[in-house]
């Protein structure tokens, strides 16, 4: 996997070692409060830049709940770059999927194919895995102990701003923690958020509308069952849309355990990761679907629930006074249907801590927050605006544009099938697959969402736009690696 990239500075070119990252000249405390998986992400980043970190998480115990996630190439770069292959082959090399399929709600019937292992992989330089989420924390955690001080039962209930330069949150208990630096990676529902726009009135977290079941199930009597042996055997993400609803469904923990996300309508459950949903409510909800689907369903004993939410979108995500700033979920969650939360708020991270590498003295905070809102603002806002466009696509009603969709689908997956000599009977004229309503086909919004690597992002920015007060300090720290 490649970890060096070139880096121009004036006529000066060099490639750089990404797992080699300076360290600040100037040591900061800083308070991240959440340790999810951004909250995670961001300690091992800015605690590998040098910076002294204290974690602030409100619940008795960290992990993750039970489920899956996807790990897209953009994502799996910055997990290989950070030491993580090993473990990442570990949990999950074999599930490691082959094709991204679409199905036809009621049948089952394939309408849609995207190659991942063995092309998007190769495309973009980094594996799509699939992988339990509570294995992706623990990968995470381990990498990020080393550097942090974590505090569990210490929920943050206020912050105050009252010396500019050294703002402090206030817990649950009373106590009172000061930093040079907070970030808040405390989710939908941040306190930190609340505080950064000033609009403690208005709740900014609103309801989609949509509700996500999460469902694991164990595979080990699927192999008896021929309806289900296919979904060990053949590694894929599998994605039954329908009206108004949709399931991804794929092997976790080396094929040991089959996890499915299920999307329908619904709006009065309040948003916990936690929440035990109700089986018969998830089982009706997706009643004529594919028999395959009902069998897995069928098989489920619990179910996690939550409401899915997003944000009003922020102005900014810096506190006016420069040294309060907002990470992942906080301050842009997005619908789930990109598979890429997780992945945009251990991008913030990335960016955060290749930016404060370059630290030498305090004044620079607040610029150096500026240049991460402004790296990062544009390509998380398309990111939302492309999960979103998905729930459209997904959820289309029966009748014309399902159809029109359907025959778009098919005809991309004609290309992809060629290309294997897997095409048996092309019976749909070739259409580019840019444009397609299958995202997982489209060249260039997997180059757009996939290429994507923080680094080369600052590292680029640095060259480019380092002036002034930063120059004659960080011109001399990339010309000490030329
Ligand atoms: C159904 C579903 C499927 C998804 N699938 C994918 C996928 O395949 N790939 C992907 O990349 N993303 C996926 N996502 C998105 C991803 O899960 C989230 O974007 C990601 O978990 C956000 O991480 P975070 O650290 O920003 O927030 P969170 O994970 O919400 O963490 C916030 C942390 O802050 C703590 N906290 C909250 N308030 C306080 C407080 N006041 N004081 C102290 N601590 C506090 C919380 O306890 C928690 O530990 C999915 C999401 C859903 C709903």
């Amino acid at each position: 996997m490649q970890q060096v990239h070139s880096v121009q500075v004036g006529d000066m070119k060099k490639e750089i070692d990404l797992r080699n990252v300076p360290k600040a000249r100037k040591q900061l405390t800083i308070l991240v409060v959440g340790c999810g998986l951004g909250g995670l992400a961001a300690a091992y980043a800015l605690g590998q830049a040098g910076h002294s970190i204290i974690i602030l998480e409100s619940s008795p115990s960290i992990g993750e709940v039970g489920a899956g996630i996807q790990v897209c190439p953009n994502l799996s770069r910055i997990l290989i770059r950070w030491g993580l292959e090993d473990m990442l082959k570990s949990a999950a090399e074999r599930d490691k999927p082959a094709w991204f399929t679409f199905h036809r709600y009621d049948s089952g019937e394939v309408i849609g194919m995207s190659r991942l292992e063995g092309k998007l992989d190769r495309d973009h330089g980094a594996p799509w895995y699939v992988v339990h989420r509570a294995d992706l924390y623990d990968m995470l955690l381990s990498i990020a102990s080393p550097y942090m001080n974590l505090r569990t039962n210490s929920k943050v209930v206020s912050l105050n701003f009252e010396d500019p330069f050294r703002p402090f949150v206030t817990l649950q208990t009373g106590e009172i923690i000061s930093a040079d630096l907070i970030i808040g990676a405390d989710g939908i529902n941040s306190v930190v958020r609340d505080h950064v726009t000033g609009q403690t009135e208005i709740p900014l977290s609103v309801p989609t509308g949509d509700l996500a079941y999460r469902v694991v199930l164990p595979t080990h009597t699927f192999k008896d069952d021929p309806q289900l042996k296919p979904l060990v055997e053949e590694p894929r993400i599998r994605c039954w849309i329908g009206p108004g609803r949709h399931i991804v469904g794929y092997c976790i923990r080396n094929r040991r355990e089959y996890n499915m996300v299920l999307i329908k309508p619904g709006d009065s459950h309040s948003y916990s990761w936690t929440a035990e949903g109700d089986l018969r409510e998830m089982r009706d909800g997706f009643n004529g679907w594919d028999p395959c689907l009902r069998k897995l369903l069928s098989r489920a004993d619990s179910v996690l629930e939550s409401a899915l939410l997003i944000c009003r979108p922020l102005k900014t995500w810096i506190h006016v006074g420069g040294r309060v700033v907002l990470l992942g979920d906080s301050c842009h969650p997005m619908l789930p249907y990109r598979a890429q939360g997780s992945a945009m708020a251990i991008e913030d991270a990335a960016v955060l801590g290749n930016l404060f590498s370059r630290l030498s003295n305090t004044a620079q905070i607040p610029e150096l927050l500026k240049v991460y809102e402004n790296l990062r603002h544009a390509r998380v806002s398309a990111t939302q605006a492309a999960s979103t466009r998905n729930r459209r696509v997904y959820h289309l009603p029966d009748g014309i544009e399902q159809q029109q969709r359907d025959t778009a689908m098919r005809s991309a997956m004609q290309e992809e099938l060629l290309q294997y000599g897997m095409a048996k009977d092309v019976q749909h004229p070739f259409t580019s697959s840019c444009g397609n309503p299958n995202a997982w086909s489209d060249k260039n919004k997997n180059a757009e969402q996939f290429d994507y690597d923080p680094d080369v992002a600052v590292d680029e920015w640095w060259a480019l736009n380092a002036t002034g007060a930063f120059l004659g300090q960080h011109k001399c720290e990339i010309a000490g690696q030329l």
